[in-house]
C-alpha cells in the first residue's frame, strides 16, 4: 500500500531561463500527477530546485565576465517566478547552493567512503593548459564514439543518451577555449558501479529488488527500460569528484581532498533530499519517512538525457548509502522541438516561459492555461514531439474555446436564462436522451453513473502517467457534455417540456461542476475561475476523491437551490495576426550569422588626433517633431553645452537616455538637420541588424574630458 509519494522533478541548471521544452519534459507532467494525487487525498511532496553547481553554471558565468554566484542568483529568482506563473505547484523549490544541501551531500560522500563504496584512482586526465583546469563533463566536447553526433559532452552524450568520460571522445577539444587539451595526472575517488551490477541488473529488469517484488517493470516506459539495459551490462566504476572551483568541496577531513569538489550528479540528486529536510523544518514535519519509509512512492520525472543518473547512478547511491528507497518509476519524456527544428538555447530557437508570460499579461496569446494544453496536448511521452503556434492556435480556437469553454458558457447561459441562475430541482423518475448516443434513452442517475465513470478512467490513465490520455479524457467529457445538450435540445423542449429541462439542466451543471475539479490538474487557473463561476469554494486536497464518492451515491456536485453567476468567457478565439506576431518574433530571435563591414582605409595618428572627442552628460532630450529616428539633446560638457541632434529615437526613447554619460566628437563642424542646428555629434556602436547603443564612459566619470 502506498502510503505517501515523493515526487521529484529534475532540478534545472540556473544558467538561463526556462523554455517549452522544459516546461514540456519534467514539470508539467509532474505538476499534473501531483495536482491529481493531492486532489485524490494522498500525503504527496513535490520537489525542485535549482541546480547551482556544473559546468554549466561556470561556462555561463565565464561568457558573461561575472562571478557564477550572480549567474545562479539571477536565474534561480527567474526560474522560481516563471514556474510559478505557470502554476507549477511545487511545496519547495529549493537550490543547492544552500548550507543544508552542502551537508546533506558531504554526509552522503562520507558514509559511502566509510562504506568503501570508493577507490581512489590516479589517471591521466583532459587538462587545458590555456585555462590551467582539467576538462570534464561539459568543460570538454567531441565526437560521441557510439553514435558519431559531434558536440558529445565529456559526461554525456545529448543525441543518444550514452553515459560517457572524456577519454571516449573522438577528437576532444576544450570547450573553455577551443584547444586541443593534453593528458595530465589527477587522483579521483571512483564509485564502484561495477559492485553493483547484479541487483541493479534484476531491478531494472525484473523489479525485484532483494527478493522482494519492488515494482512492475511493465509499468516504466519502453525508452526508459531500453536505455537502462544498455548501461547495465557494462557498468565501470565513476569518477564522483572532480578538479574544480566551484561546486560542493570534498570533506575537507578526508586526505587528499585539496581542490577537489563533488561531481554535479553525484551532488544533485542528493538536492532532492536536502530539499525535503528544508520543506520539513519549514512546515514542522519529519523528512525521513518520505524517503526512508518503504511505504513510500519515489517518482522522478525528468527529460530522456538524464535516465542513466535517476535510473543507475542515483538508485546505486542510495542503496548504498542503506536505508533509502528505490523509484518506484522514472517517467522520463523526450524532447520537444519548436517548428520543425531543435530547441536551442544558444541559436535561440525557443519560445520562453517568461517571454510567453509577459505576452499573457498584455492578452496577447490569450491565458496560461492555454500554453500548458497545448504543451500538455503535445507532451514528448513516448516520442519526440512538435511545438508550432500554428497548432497552438488551432488546439486553442477548436478543444479549448469550441469544446471546453463551449459547453460550460452554454450551461451558465442557459441556467441563467431560464432559472435566474439557480440550480434547478427536478423529477428523476423522468427520462431524458442519453449523452453516448443519438436517440438513446437514458435517466438522471445513469448519466451520473456515466459522469463517474469517465473520471475514474481519467484518474487511472493520469496514475499511469498517460497525461496526454487524460487531457483528452478531460475535453471528452465536455464533448460528451456537448452532445447530451444536442441530444436533448433544452432550447426546443423548454416551450414543451419544462419538467424534463429542468433534468436535463440540472444533469448538464453536475458536469460543469465536476469539471471545475478535474481540469485543476491540468488547467488550474481555468479551473479556480470556473469555481468563483459556480460559486464553488477553492480545491482542497481531497476534493477530486469525495466527488467520485458522492457521484457513486448518486448525490450532486452542485445541490439543487444553489446559485451560480453571471457566465464569463473562459477562452477566446486567438486571431490569425496575433499568431503572425509570435512566429516572426521567432524568426528575429533566431541569431543571424553576422556580416562584417569591411575596413576602411588606413590614416595615421596625426589624423586620429584631429578628432577632438570629449566626455559629456545628456541633460534634456526631445522627440524631433515629424522626425521618426531622431532627438533633441542637450549635453554638458562641463565648460559648456551643447545641442546635438542624434539620430536614435528608433532605439531609444528622449526620457530614457537623460542622465547618460556619452562620447560626443567636439570639433564637428555644426550642422542643420530639420531646422535644428547640431554642434557635435554623439559616439554609437552599430551591430550588423542596425541596432545602435552608446558608447560610454563609466557612469559618474565627468564630464569635457577628451577620448583617446
Ligand atoms: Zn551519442
Amino acid at each position: 500500500m502506498t502510503k505517501r509519494y515523493t515526487v521529484t522533478a529534475a532540478l534545472p541548471y540556473a544558467n538561463g531561463p526556462l523554455h517549452i521544452g522544459h516546461l514540456a519534459g519534467a514539470y508539467l507532467s509532474s505538476d499534473i500527477y501531483v495536482r491529481y494525487l493531492r486532489l485524490m487525498g494522498k500525503d504527496v511532496i513535490y520537489i525542485c530546485g535549482s541546480d547551482e553547481h556544473g559546468a554549466a553554471i561556470t561556462i555561463r558565468a565565464k561568457k558573461d565576465g561575472v562571478k557564477p554566484k550572480e549567474i545562479v542568483d539571477r536565474y534561480n529568482a527567474q526560474i522560481k517566478q516563471t514556474f510559478e506563473d505557470l502554476g507549477v505547484s511545487f511545496d519547495i523549490y529549493h537550490r543547492t547552493s544552500e548550507p543544508i544541501h552542502h551537508e546533506t551531500a558531504q554526509e552522503f560522500f562520507t558514509n559511502l567512503l566509510k562504506k568503501g563504496e570508493f577507490t581512489q584512482k590516479t589517471n591521466e586526465q583532459y587538462y587545458d593548459e590555456s585555462q590551467n583546469q582539467f576538462l570534464a563533463d561539459r568543460y570538454i566536447k567531441g565526437t560521441c564514439p557510439k553514435c558519431s553526433y559531434d558536440a558529445a559532452y565529456g559526461d554525456q552524450c545529448e543525441n543518444c543518451g550514452s553515459a560517457l568520460s572524456p577519454t571516449e571522445l573522438i577528437n576532444p577539444v576544450s570547450t573553455l577555449s577551443g584547444n586541443t587539451p593534453v593528458l595530465k595526472e589527477t587522483t579521483h575517488w571512483y564509485l564502484s558501479l561495477d559492485k553493483h551490477a547484479d541487483w541493479l541488473g534484476e531491478w531494472i529488469n525484473t523489479g525485484q529488488l532483494d527478493g522482494k517484488q519492488h515494482h512492475d517493470p511493465k509499468e516504466w516506459k519502453n525508452h526508459v527500460l531500453g536505455q537502462c539495459r544498455s548501461w547495465v551490462g557494462d557498468l565501470q566504476p565513476r569518477a564522483m569528484t572532480r578538479d574544480l572551483e566551484w561546486g560542493v568541496d570534498v570533506p575537507q577531513d578526508i586526505p587528499g581532498s585539496e581542490g577537489k569538489k563533488l561531481y554535479v550528479w553525484l551532488d544533485a540528486p542528493i538536492g532532492y533530499i536536502s530539499a525535503t529536510k528544508q520543506w520539513a523544518l519549514d512546515n514542522n514535519k519529519d523528512w525521513e519517512p518520505y524517503w526512508k519509509d518503504k511505504d513510500s512512492k519515489l517518482v522522478h520525472f525528468i527529460g530522456k538525457d538524464n535516465i542513466v543518473f535517476h535510473c543507475i547512478i542515483f538508485p546505486a547511491i542510495l542503496k548504498a548509502a542503506g536505508g533509502y528507497v528505490l523509484p518506484d518509476n522514472v517517467p522520463a519524456n523526450q524532447f520537444m522541438n519548436l517548428e520543425g527544428d531543435k530547441i536551442s538555447t544558444s541559436r535561440n530557437w525557443a519560445v520562453w516561459g517568461h517571454e510567453y508570460l509577459e505576452d499573457c499579461k498584455d492578452s496577447i496569446v490569450n491565458h496560461v492555461d492555454v500554453l500548458r494544453y497545448v504543451l500538455i496536448k503535445n507532451m514528448p511521452e513516448l516520442k519526440d514531439s512538435e511545438f508550432t503556434w500554428g497548432n497552438f492556435q488551432e488546439l486553442n480556437n477548436t478543444d479549448l474555446v469550441g469544446k471546453f469553454a463551449n459547453f460550460i458558457n452554454r450551461v451558465l447561459v442557459l441556467t441563467n436564462k431560464y432559472y435566474e441562475g439557480v440550480v434547478p430541482d427536478f423529477d428523476a423518475s423522468l427520462s431524458i436522451a442519453g449523452s453516448e448516443e443519438e436517440g438513446s434513452t437514458s435517466s438522471y442517475q445513469e448519466e451520473l453513473n456515466r459522469l463517474h465513470h469517465r473520471l475514474e478512467e481519467l484518474g487511472k490513465l493520469v496514475e499511469a502517467y498517460d497525461f496526454r490520455g487524460g487531457l483528452k479524457a478531460l475535453i471528452e467529457i465536455a464533448s460528451m457534455g456537448n452532445q447530451f445538450l444536442q441530444f436533448n435540445e433544452p432550447w426546443k423542449l423548454v416551450k414543451t417540456d419544462p419538467e424534463t429541462v429542468k433534468v436535463v439542466m440540472n444533469l448538464a451543471l453536475q458536469i460543469v461542476g465536476a469539471l471545475s475539479v478535474v481540469s485543476q490538474p491540468f488547467l488550474p487557473f481555468i479551473s479556480a475561475k470556473l469555481r468563483d463561476l459556480l460559486n464553488l469554494s477553492a480545491l482542497e486536497n481531497g476534493d477530486l476523491e469525495h466527488l467520485l464518492d458522492d457521484l457513486k451515491a448518486g448525490k450532486a456536485v452542485l445541490p439543487k437551490g444553489s446559485s451560480i453567476n453571471k457566465p464569463e468567457h473562459l477562452f477566446t478565439r486567438i486571431p490569425d495576426d496575433v499568431i503572425q506576431q509570435q512566429i516572426d518574433k521567432l524568426e528575429a530571435s533566431k541569431v543571424q550569422k553576422v556580416s562584417y563591414e569591411p575596413l576602411k582605409d588606413e590614416i595615421t595618428f596625426d589624423d586620429f588626433t584631429k578628432l577632438d572627442l570629449r566626455t559629456g552628460t545628456i541633460l534634456e532630450a526631445e522627440k524631433m517633431p515629424k522626425a521618426k529616428k531622431l532627438l533633441k539633446l542637450k549635453v554638458d560638457l562641463g565648460f559648456e553645452q551643447r545641442t546635438v541632434v542624434s539620430g536614435i529615437a528608433e532605439f531609444y526613447k528622449a526620457e530614457e537616455v537623460i542622465g547618460k554619460q556619452v562620447v560626443l566628437l567636439a570639433n564637428l563642424a555644426p550642422r542643420k538637420l530639420r531646422g535644428v542646428m547640431s554642434e557635435g555629434m554623439i559616439l554609437m556602436a552599430e551591430n550588423a541588424q542596425g541596432e545602435l547603443v552608446f558608447v560610454s564612459p563609466q557612469d559618474g566619470f565627468g564630464n569635457g574630458f577628451t577620448v583617446r
